[in-house]
């Protein structure tokens, strides 16, 4: 099968192609129709390097509105380099299709130098949850027009302590959002979450 056939449309593909991706990965063939198609709750468990950036970054760009430049996507993942990676990759999928502007935020770095750069037209942000906290209270972004959230590596996010900016985070999006969840493991404080955000219907992928 090709990503053709899994519905990614040709501009996407292309770009995908000239970065040799050109055979989906199983998690891919999974996980790409899915969320092309259903607008639900999901959560895949996946190990890191088993391509799930792509299997998430190509629904969220097919699904998202370029024309509207207000953000719409909301990723979070537990460190600085998981969040540059996820907005390269985003940005690479981009190059024959309408432009997509995703930001990386995260701690270690300038906090005025993020504060400036999301005062560009911004769609998707890619954050470590500490971090948009502090954003967040310093009003440098909105966030009550999500319309995705994505829980990358949700599993490493509760080990590290984010439980409360997680929290926190999800509270202040529109209650209508649909999450993607993905975690390599499911403890017992990461089922409490799902059970507490996700519809009891989520769909799950392993
Ligand atoms: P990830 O699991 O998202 O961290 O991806 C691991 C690496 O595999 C990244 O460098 C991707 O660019 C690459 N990759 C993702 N999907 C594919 C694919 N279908 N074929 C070849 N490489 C891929």
């Amino acid at each position: 099968e090709n990503f053709n056939q899994l519905g990614v449309n040709e501009n996407l593909v292309k770009a995908l192609e000239e970065n040799k991706i050109i055979k989906p990965s199983e998690i891919q063939q999974l996980v790409i129709p899915y969320l092309l198609k259903n607008n639900t709750d999901f959560i895949g468990q996946a190990q890191t390097g088993t391509g799930k950036t792509v299997a998430f970054g190509i629904p969220l760009l097919q699904r998202l509105n370029p024309k509207i430049k207000e953000i719409q996507v909301l990723v979070l993942s537990p460190t600085r380099e998981l969040c540059q990676q996820i907005a390269k990759q985003i940005f690479k999928m981009t190059k024959y299709s309408e432009k997509v502007f995703a930001e990386a935020v995260y701690g270690g770095e300038k906090i005025d130098i993020q504060i400036a750069r999301l005062q560009r037209p911004t769609q998707v942000v890619v954050a470590t949850p500490g971090r948009l906290m502090d954003l967040l209270e310093r009003k440098a972004l909105d966030i009550s027009k999500v319309k995705t959230i994505v829980l990358d590596e949700a599993d490493e996010m509760l080990s590290m302590g984010f439980k409360e900016a997680i929290d926190n985070i999800i509270g202040q999006i529109h209650p209508e959002n649909i999450k993607w969840l993905f975690t390599a493991t499911i403890p017992d404080s990461l089922k409490k979450l799902t059970e507490k955000y996700m519809a009891p219907d989520v769909h799950k992928v392993t």
